[in-house]
């Protein structure tokens, strides 16, 4: 199989780390080198965006497919060949017309099959709703704003004022925001916390009103304090804007003054993902996040809270996370799992208690046993009134000091098999009664676990 590698970076994307051309071929070569490829060309478009097919290296390719050079085309991702739904379905089409596999080393495609070949164009449709929607023009100005080191001026944050078109600190406004960082760093401390103390001790926001937990957040998260701009965050998807992995950020110096350093900012960073992580793991709202896994793909199911209505679902995250097109289990009622995991635990504690209770081979048990006290009770009642009979005999002369003395003997060994008996009777009972209440204590321990 000769496959060809098709690769293409525009001017912006150069900017940005993880899209850089060279890393794109190292991927390729990988991945070509996984499937027993052997690679025929190396087409290579750096500074061309993918709004229209005028590329020189993708014009050869073309040719050299129309030649029979070519059996595969290996791209790093499909918006390389075409973000236009119509430029891409054309290329896919003449890709198919000579025989030519395309795929791609991040998606999952095949376009050998039918369903590969539409899930290739529901990709195209999504690129394209991306592109437009976003506009690269504008992007590529504002960029070139934040290449210059200027933060795209509108309200300046909190710590910060205006002055000639540039940011100044506000020193007033700066002092609060490095207690907010301190409070987080050395006293670890979260937002609800930091908040509520900015309140005790009088301090206002810039609207003179409250802190709170929104505030803190979005102060503790600016890198701009430590003197960035970190543009590329977010992108907008079908009408929604979706955060862009951190890979993809670009962080760039500002020409402004710091109010932190950016040592503090990274610190302040990483005990707010520790905090988070450890909220998670105590999560005993939900108990399920995170614990219960999708039978189709092996990810988390997580919580996913519709606030408006007060309903908790658990989602798997590897869908949501990447979509459908990955995994396409559904989203559970989280009241309804939790109940059915309830029955389910309680019903194996039942089991569990049945095998122990049956693990006394053919001893009596329950009611049985407390029937035999009951007669044992009864059989020494019977031995006592023997024994007095005995003795009223014997003081009426009846019988001698021998007899007297044999028959009691009798009765005494009687009366202790009896009573050893009754005793180890009395402790299986307590045994029984020890499992019957570890059973029902467990089942109050989960219940209460669930809240349910
Ligand atoms: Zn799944």
């Amino acid at each position: 199989m000769k496959v060809a590698l098709y690769l293409r970076v525009s001017t912006e994307e150069q900017a940005v780390r993880g899209y850089s051309i060279e890393a794109q071929k190292e991927a390729l070569r990988d991945y070509a080198l996984k499937k027993g490829w052997e690679i025929a060309g190396i087409y290579e478009d750096a500074g061309f965006s993918a709004k229209d097919i005028n590329r020189p290296a993708l014009k050869r390719l073309l040719k050299d497919i129309e030649d029979g050079k070519i059996n595969a085309v290996l791209v790093w991702r499909l918006d390389r060949i075409s973000r236009s739904v119509g430029d891409f379905s054309d290329i896919v089409e003449f890709f198919e017309k000579h025989g030519v596999i395309f795929d791609s080393a991040t998606e999952n495609i095949d376009t050998s099959t039918p369903s590969g070949r539409a899930l290739v164009n529901v990709l195209a449709v999504f690129a394209q709703f991306e592109r437009e929607s976003i506009g690269e023009r504008t992007r590529l100005g504002k960029l070139k704003k934040v290449q210059m080191g200027n933060p795209a001026l509108g309200l300046p944050p909190y710590g910060y004022r205006i002055e000639d078109g540039e940011y100044k600190i506000n020193e007033a406004e700066a002092e609060v925001v490095r207690l907010i960082f301190k409070l987080c760093v050395d006293n670890h401390w979260g937002y609800r916390k930091i908040a509520s103390h900015l309140n005790e001790i009088g301090l206002k926001t810039r609207q003179g009103g409250f802190w709170n937990h929104g505030s803190i957040s979005s102060i503790l998260n600016n890198p701009i304090y430590a003197g960035l701009i970190v543009w590329n965050k977010t992108k907008s998807l079908r009408g929604k804007v979706i955060k862009r992995p951190k890979s993809e950020w670009i962080k760039l110096k500002g020409n402004f003054p710091p109010i932190i350093s950016e040592e503090l900012f990274d610190l302040a960073s990483s005990r707010i993902k520790e905090r988070n992580q450890r909220g998670r793991s105590l999560s005993s709202v939900y108990p399920l996040s995170g614990i219960i896994r999708c039978g189709l793909c092996g990810m988390s199911y997580n919580v996913n809270r519709r606030k408006e209505r007060g309903v908790v679902n658990y989602f798997c995250s590897s869908r949501k996370g990447k979509g459908s097109v990955v995994c396409n289990n559904r989203t559970v009622n989280g009241t309804k799992i939790e109940k059915l995991l309830v029955s389910k635990l309680i019903e194996i504690t039942q089991k569990e208690k049945e095998l122990i209770l049956s693990s006394f081979k053919g001893e009596n048990r329950g009611e049985e046993i407390s029937k035999e006290i009951k007669n044992i009770s009864t059989a020494l009642e019977r031995i006592e009134a023997k024994r007095k009979k005995i003795f009223e005999l014997y003081e009426d002369e009846e019988i001698d000091k021998a007899i007297l003395k044999e028959r009691i003997k009798e009765l005494e060994s009687e009366m202790a098999l009896l009573k050893s008996r009754q005793e180890e009777l009395y402790l299986r009972q307590d045994r029984e009664k020890n499992i019957e209440h570890e059973c029902s204590v467990a089942k109050i321990c989960i219940i209460s676990l669930l809240k349910v």
